[in-house]
């Protein structure tokens, strides 16, 4: 995938992550969860020579209660709970006359190096949403530790993600608690990585029955299926903005002009009376070419989704390998999933309305900002901080 440009962790691709969390599952040390990401649930059973989908996600379940994770959840709660945040910072960036925009989305790692490393002055655009892993890790470390009465510390949760990207994403200082150190998220396998582990362990996949997840990090709309491919984020950030700004519910449930495969997508629709201008790119290469006229006239968007793989994460680089047969197959069977839910919208699914009537209160509150959101900084190379170190060095000892 594209990512792996825009992710400095190539050298951990070569590390074998299965290994380190055998070890933690042998152990009984601790509370192992896990939260399966979206596109990943499309593309495991390919590991076996299966067609895309072709795997149930009540058999990913199964899959991962078989390989001895203790709590098995779901990484399409909190990417219901990401659109919830990202619906209403977007409706916030709007009205707010002072606030800035455009709004690009920040759920993808790959880009979020690519802004810090290349297009710094765009900070201020992304949004401040955490990934749904961020949020994934921060909820499990913050609110289910809490329900369960199990130390933050006791709890090891481990993600199953489409790149390695999100292998540096879970490093960030942002994302773990301030006072302890605590990361929110331990580790990350990738789909591949994961089916070396179902290998190695000898399970049959022609033999796995339906499970469900557990609760309450189980529970998910259709619109987080979305997430898997280009154009799922604003579609399923539209429905719920919609709703939380008239609401209603949006007129058009599957909205055309985000879907398929096409490298850069722009719609402009009617937004409860005012136009908005949309755009939603995947691909390192086309995030470049679209950049290009940014800061002239030509460039006039509210609202950008950018993914750094081509196709969005089932092309990622941490999935079976892939080819312009595939993609099609993934991306089809991610709208049929959709299709089989009956919460469609983010702010349907009762977990997060639950969610919020115990812990966070309202989207974009006090209480989801303090766990829920994020910032950005500039990378520094490594020649730079080398530089700053000497001079340091120099300014001490002269
Ligand atoms: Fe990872 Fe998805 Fe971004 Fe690719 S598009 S870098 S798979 S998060």
């Amino acid at each position: 995938g594209q990512c792996s440009l825009y992710c400095p962790s190539g050298a951990i691709t070569e590390v074998d992550q299965t290994q380190n969390i055998e070890v933690i599952l042998k152990s009984r040390k601790k509370l192992v969860v896990v939260g399966i990401a979206p596109s990943c649930r499309l593309t495991i059973a390919e590991l076996f020579k299966l067609q895309p989908g072709a795997l149930t996600t009540g058999q990913c379940v199964h899959l991962l209660r078989l390989l001895g994770f203790h709590k098995v959840f779901d990484v399409q709660f909190t990417a219901d709970l990401t659109i919830m945040e990202e619906g209403t910072e977007l409706l916030h960036r709007l009205t707010d006359p002072k606030a800035i925009t455009p709004m690009f989305t920040s759920c993808c790692p790959g880009w979020i190096n690519m802004v810090e490393k290349q297009y710094p002055k765009l900070i201020p655009h992304l949004s401040s949403c955490k990934s749904p892993q961020g949020m994934f890790g921060s909820i499990i470390k913050n609110y289910y530790a809490k329900k369960v009465k199990v130390a933050p510390q006791d709890i090891f949760c481990v993600t199953i993600m489409p790149c390695t990207a999100k292998k540096q994403e879970l490093l960030r200082p942002q994302l773990r608690n301030e006072k302890t150190n605590i990361r929110d998220v331990d580790l990350t396998l990738t789909v591949r990585e994961l089916g070396r582990m179902i290998k190695r362990r000898g399970i049959e996949l022609s033999q796995l029955e339906q499970r469900d997840f557990d609760n309450p990090l189980g529970t998910s709309s259709g619109s987080a299926q979305l997430f898997s491919a280009t154009g799922g984020v604003m579609e399923a950030a539209l429905r719920s903005a919609y709703w939380l700004k008239t609401s209603e519910t949006f007129p058009k449930l599957k909205f055309q002009p985000v879907r398929g495969l096409e490298g850069i997508k722009e719609s402009s629709l009617d937004f409860d009376g005012r136009q908005l201008r949309i755009a939603i790119v995947s691909g390192g290469k086309n995030i470049h070419k679209f950049l290009e006229p940014w800061g002239t006239s030509a460039f006039n968007y509210d609202f950008i989704e950018i993914m750094a793989c081509p196709g969005g994460c089932i092309g990622g680089g941490g999935q079976p390998r892939s080819n312009q047969h595939i993609l099609p197959l993934r991306i089809k069977s991610c709208y049929n999933r959709e299709d089989s839910k009956t919460t469609r919208a983010s702010h349907e699914n009762p977990q997060i309305k639950k969610l919020y009537q115990e812990w966070l209160k309202k989207p974009y509150g006090e209480k989801a900002i303090q766990y829920l959101h994020t910032t950005y900084a500039p990378f520094k190379f490594a020649s730079e901080s080398l530089k700053d170190t000497k001079s340091k060095y120099f300014e001490n000892n002269q």
